[in-house]
């Protein structure tokens, strides 16, 4: 049940730490994590690089956090990397890259499925040459959107990196969602990947966290990284006990969130709403000329917090259950203005 008793359909990062977790945390043992000396940071660290076939791990207290380190560890000034025109690490990050490491973006859209044409990507990559950058790295994600990205793909994505000599990074603040989703170990995803940035406080519920995962040699770079951007922490212990309970208890039970996303994709579009597909944990409506900030005031009253736009995103997570679905789409139809 969510705060207050509304349902939050506005982004599984709204999700509150279960009695559990709040357990977890408090029991942790800690140390001081700059001198690598918190024994649960190094264990949640040991055990998502296990899970994802890496080398290390390194905890951090974001995901841009964390996407911005994998790029300043993997670009030098004047390098590029290619990213999505609507990827979080383009869009979404203040242009952290290009800011603080003077690496610049090369957008590309992302195609309908969740990811790039490849042809396309060949045609940006810059020939070695003094009037270009320099690219060095190609950055995908997944969950894009809710998309998966198919396996297939991936090996594609990777022959091509590695055919031109690029790096390969997965900005997978979602990759346990497709995992999931294809019922596979999270290893049949991140293997594609030279680096890996997972998020924990999104579906699985963590207060806060991140880690990125790669090779040692990666990872000791990130670390450096890490502190230059003030991102390292002391007694982190107590967050890291957070992300290891979830590692544990709600991997799995996304599925469920997926099984939510389509009862309430089904029941909108039963309802005359234009929705597409429910992918994972987030479906998507049309408001085409609604309005939208009323429309969003209204479902308030019902006890339903979205987004407001022309296009709301609705995310499922453990704090929706399947009669908050249901209370949720009998919401939308009393304040249907279609
Ligand atoms: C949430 C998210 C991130 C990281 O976000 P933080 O809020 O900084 O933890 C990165 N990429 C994607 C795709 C995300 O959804």
């Amino acid at each position: 049940m969510s705060v207050g008793n509304f349902i939050d359909l506005r982004s599984d990062t709204v999700t509150q730490p279960s009695e559990g977790m709040r357990l977890a945390m408090a029991s942790a043992d800690v140390g001081d994590d700059v001198y690598g000396e918190d024994p649960t940071v190094n264990c949640l660290e040991r055990t998502l690089a296990e899970m994802a076939g890496k080398e290390a791990g390194l905890f951090l207290p974001t995901g841009t956090q964390s996407n911005l380190v994998a790029l300043l560890a993997h670009c030098d000034r004047g390098d590029e990397y290619i990213v999505g025109q609507q990827a979080h690490t383009y869009k979404y990050e203040g242009g952290g890259a290009a800011v603080l490491g003077g690496i610049q973006p090369q957008p590309l859209d992302f195609s309908e499925f969740g990811g790039f044409d490849l042809r396309q990507v060949e045609d940006v990559i810059k020939p070695l040459n003094d009037h270009f950058a320099r690219t060095r790295l190609l950055c995908l994600e997944n969950t894009m959107q809710g998309k998966v990205l198919p396996i297939q793909y991936l090996i594609d994505a990777n022959r091509l990196a590695s055919a031109r000599d690029l790096t390969l990074h997965l900005d997978g603040a979602r990759v346990f969602n497709a995992a999931v989703a294809l019922r596979v170990d999270l290893n049949a995803i991140t293997k594609h990947f030279t680096t890996v940035s997972v998020c924990l406080s999104k579906g699985l519920g963590a207060p806060a966290g991140s880690v990125l995962l790669g090779s040692m040699e990666f990872i000791r770079e990130a670390r450096r990284w890490r502190k230059v951007t003030g991102g390292g922490m002391r007694q982190s212990g107590i967050l890291a006990a957070a992300g290891l309970y979830a590692l544990r208890h709600n991997v799995q039970r996304l599925a469920e969130d997926h099984f939510h996303a389509r009862l309430l994709q089904e029941g909108l579009s039963a309802l005359g709403y234009q929705t597409s597909a429910a992918q994972t944990n987030m479906v998507f409506v049309d408001m085409g000329d609604a309005d939208a900030e009323f429309f969003s005031r209204s479902m308030h009253c019902h006890g339903i917090k979205i987004s407001s736009g022309r296009r709301i995103r609705l995310v499922t997570h453990l704090d929706v259950s399947r009669s908050d679905i249901e209370r949720a789409i009998s919401a939308f139809a009393a304040c249907r203005t279609l």
